[in-house]
């Protein structure tokens, strides 16, 4: 890659951001379209967001994604924005426009574009279980909710921020019946549904690899989501999802689809879904 004068930056704002495929996957997209752009993995804690945005508008960054544990108070941080960002509180990519920051939020398309790649779902006819609450739960389950799913049951450790998103859904999709409650709550729930979505940071990696939901009532009827990804691995969820004949869903087709979006957003350039497969399977 030839960096110059000319060359337009993108990066990931995240804490951690080292586990991160996307510069790998971005930098192979902007190759194939021979496009000068270069994406960067930068590592931001949460004392210093504010004064990192500002940095992405002081050295002209065409924009930047937004990853764990960033994205809701990245949302409060900028100028601008889109109307999928709005309804979830949750920023995932950014973009400079002559100074002026808008946020965007990809990962829910992102989520549905994978979804369909693995099974025919009828939204309609599919209650879903979120594990967790923040920036990744809130957008899968505006999306979901979008898409007519017509019960959300967000499950999270800390309660109140189950309560928040469940806030969200009833003000943003009146109608939809919305639930929050803890882990030892929702074998009832898990039941009841479709879908089950870990958005919890559970199953990553070191102490975090683990089994984040309660598996003994999935059954061949579930979709099991586990929006972590471990390069081609499977998570510990999916493996128990598997063996109790669930469809399993990893999350690099999220990654993917919220990547090219991203990338669309950016360069106003379709990218090439292949190229960017490729670099996160090599
Ligand atoms: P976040 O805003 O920091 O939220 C983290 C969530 O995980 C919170 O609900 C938190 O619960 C929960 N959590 C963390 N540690 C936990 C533990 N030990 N036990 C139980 N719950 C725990 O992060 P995020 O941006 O939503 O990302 C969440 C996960 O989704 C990450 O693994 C991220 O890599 C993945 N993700 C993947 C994609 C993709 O494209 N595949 C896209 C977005 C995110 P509390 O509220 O109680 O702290």
């Amino acid at each position: 890659m030839d960096i110059d004068s000319k060359t337009k930056l993108v990066g990931i704002l995240g804490d951690p951001v080292s586990h991160s495929l996307s510069p790998r996957m971005q930098n192979a997209a902007f190759r194939a379209a021979s496009l000068n752009y270069c994406y960067l993995p930068l590592h931001v804690g949460a004392n210093r967001l504010p004064a990192a945005i500002e940095g992405l508008r002081a050295m002209r960054f065409r924009g930047a994604n937004v990853t764990i544990p960033h994205k809701a108070a990245a949302a409060e941080l900028l100028d601008c924005m889109g109307r999928s960002a709005a309804q979830a509180g949750a920023v995932n990519t950014i973009v400079n426009d002559d100074g002026e920051l808008t946020g965007h939020n990809t990962d829910g398309a992102g989520f549905i574009s994978a979804l369909a790649e693995v099974a025919n779902v009828d939204f309609a006819r599919a209650p879903a279980v979120i594990f967790g609450a923040g920036g990744a739960a809130r957008s899968v389950a505006v999306a979901l909710a979008e898409k007519g799913v017509p019960r959300i049951a967000v499950i999270n450790r800390t309660i109140e921020k189950a309560r928040d998103l469940k806030a969200i859904l009833m003000r943003e999709f009146p109608g939809i019946e919305a639930a929050a409650g803890l882990k030892e709550d929702c074998n009832g729930l898990i039941s009841a549904s479709k879908l089950l979505i870990n958005a919890t940071s559970v199953g990553m990696s070191g102490s975090l690899k683990r089994i984040p939901a309660p598996v003994d009532k999935l059954t061949e009827d579930h979709i099991v989501c586990d929006l972590v990804y471990s390069g081609r691995q499977e998570t510990p969820l999916m493996v128990a999802a598997r063996e109790k004949g669930a469809t399993t869903m990893g999350g690099l087709g999220m990654l993917l689809h919220q990547g090219a979006a991203s990338f669309k957003l950016w360069t106003g350039a379709e990218p090439s879904i292949e190229v960017m497969r490729e670099a996160l399977e090599s």
